[in-house]
């Protein structure tokens, strides 16, 4: 499998360049060259009488990988990324009230869905980097969840050293210690003084600054990793399979960077049926004021009970603007380009038709949120984080059918975000076993201004070359 840049500049290349390197050349993002495809009969068939989500996972990930790792190499790699997750079925999926189920994605080592990815992304980075004798340093940029899974996932690796910018003040604080208090000498906290679309900038300009890039050998874990988003089609297909057998259902989504439901709607481009595409935002509603008027405009950011969702820029609408644009990178180019200029960016009337077709969304308030939390509580004594419970309200808002199931994915675990939860129900979540001690351990962290300088010359300091 070749792929391919979504400004359609950059020379196609191998899921292995892929890997490492995140974004294109050209500014654009990865995207295959074709999209494979599967059909739900064969797949449960060939994933054994039982399948398990790490036999699925062999089989979705197989197509896009094939020439980088072996087959058996690729299954390893699976075993050994999902033996951290405290849930035996990896993605376990339960019907909470009416045509809703929740798949909760938050079994992994730091309670957020983004451990499905990383694990299996840093085990990637792991074997690739031991076949190439090479060493590379990780630059990320996360909102709260991104970090911790990243840093959880290339821990104490040789080959790799990790540098996470968070927005400083703007994590909460189990968010925050899950980064600060790993105690590993490949890694390294800098708290941005900004918002997190300023750590997304200087992340963004120091992979477009060549000399920078050469002299520590860059690579990405951002969701604009295909790696990342390959990953996540894994458990569209399994939640789907589990729920409604070859049936088709709707996702609902808490979108912020767009990486989670945009690898849905890749599971669907793979072969699977799925009805609608909901996407929830909270009062940082950039998404949902495009599929409601099919322009695309940023405003500025508002703290809210969701942190990971605060977010203005979703980089990885790209690929779906791509998708809807069949595919025309120069097309990409000139409505980015656009963005950059004016504001904003539209698609005209036929196409916002068209996209509503497959696409839902919902804007959800911090009162809805709670209330969401408490009512779910009240109702079946499932605890659920703020991020769920955007999703939760915006599917109760969306239900078209009765007949078709909504899948709402729980990004992270209530324990995660405390203080949302117990303002909520008066219940306060606790953290399972392994991070019980969470606040009794020691926080490391380097608070820098928001400036492109001062953050390459730390990361000059720190990178092992
Ligand atoms: C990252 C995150 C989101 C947003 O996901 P995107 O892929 O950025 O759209 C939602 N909820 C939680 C808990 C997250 O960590």
């Amino acid at each position: 499998m070749r792929y391919l840049s979504t400004r359609g500049k950059a020379p196609p290349v191998t899921f292995t360049d892929v890997l490492l390197k995140g974004l294109a050349p050209d500014g654009g993002l990865y995207l295959p060259e074709q999209w494979p495809t599967f059909d739900i009969n064969d797949l449960q068939k060939r994933s054994g009488s039982k399948p398990t989500y790490e036999s699925v996972a062999g089989e979705i990930i197989w197509p896009f990988v094939e020439g980088a790792f072996s087959r058996k190499e690729l299954d390893d790699l699976i075993e050994r990324a999902y033996a951290t997750f405290t849930s035996q079925r990896i993605v376990p999926t339960k019907n909470f009230t009416e045509n809703l189920w929740l798949a909760e994605l938050f079994h992994g080592p730091t309670l957020a869905f983004k451990d499905i990815a990383l694990q299996l992304v840093g085990q990637f980075f792991d074997h690739q980097l031991e076949k190439s004798s090479e060493r590379i340093t990780i630059v990320g940029a996360t909102s709260g969840d991104t970090g911790s899974a990243a840093i959880e996932a290339c821990r104490d690796r040789d080959a790799m050293d990790i540098i996470i910018l968070h927005p400083h003040g703007k994590t909460s604080e189990v968010q925050r210690r899950q980064m600060t208090t790993v105690q590993a000498s490949n890694v390294h906290n800098i708290a941005i003084e900004g918002n997190f679309d300023d750590c997304q900038n200087l992340v963004k300009a120091m992979f477009q600054d060549v000399e920078f890039n050469r002299a520590i050998n860059i690579s990405a874990v951002n969701s604009i990793n295909w790696a990342r988003v390959m990953a996540q089609l894994v458990y569209y297909w399994w939640t789907a399979m589990e729920v409604a057998g070859t049936r088709q259902v709707s996702f609902c989504v808490p979108s912020g960077n767009f990486g989670n439901v945009f690898a849905g709607y890749g599971a669907h481009l793979t072969g699977l049926p799925v009805h609608k595409f909901i996407v929830a935002s909270n009062t940082n509603d950039v998404l949902d004021r495009f599929f409601t008027t099919g322009r695309m405009e940023a405003q500025a950011v508002a703290p809210t009970l969701s942190p990971s969702m605060d977010i203005q820029i979703s980089s990885n609408f790209e690929r779906l603007l791509f998708e809807t644009l069949d595919r025309d990178g120069v097309e990409v180019e000139s409505k980015f380009e656009e963005f950059r200029n004016e504001g904003f960016l539209a698609v005209d009337q036929l196409t916002l038709t068209q996209l509503k077709t497959k696409w839902a969304s919902s804007r959800v308030n911090d009162d809805e949120t709670l209330t969401t939390i408490a009512s779910i509580y009240e109702e079946t004594g499932e605890l659920i984080d703020p991020h769920t419970a955007v999703g939760v309200a915006a599917a109760k808002q969306n239900i078209e059918d009765p007949n078709i199931p909504i899948i709402c994915l729980a990004t992270a675990h209530p324990s995660k975000f405390p203080e949302a939860v117990h303002a909520a129900t008066g219940i306060k979540p606790e953290l399972p076993p392994h991070l019980a001690n969470l606040h009794q351990r020691e926080e490391v962290f380097s608070v820098l201004p928001n400036n492109l300088e001062d953050v390459k010359e730390f990361i000059l300091g720190k990178a092992r070359r």
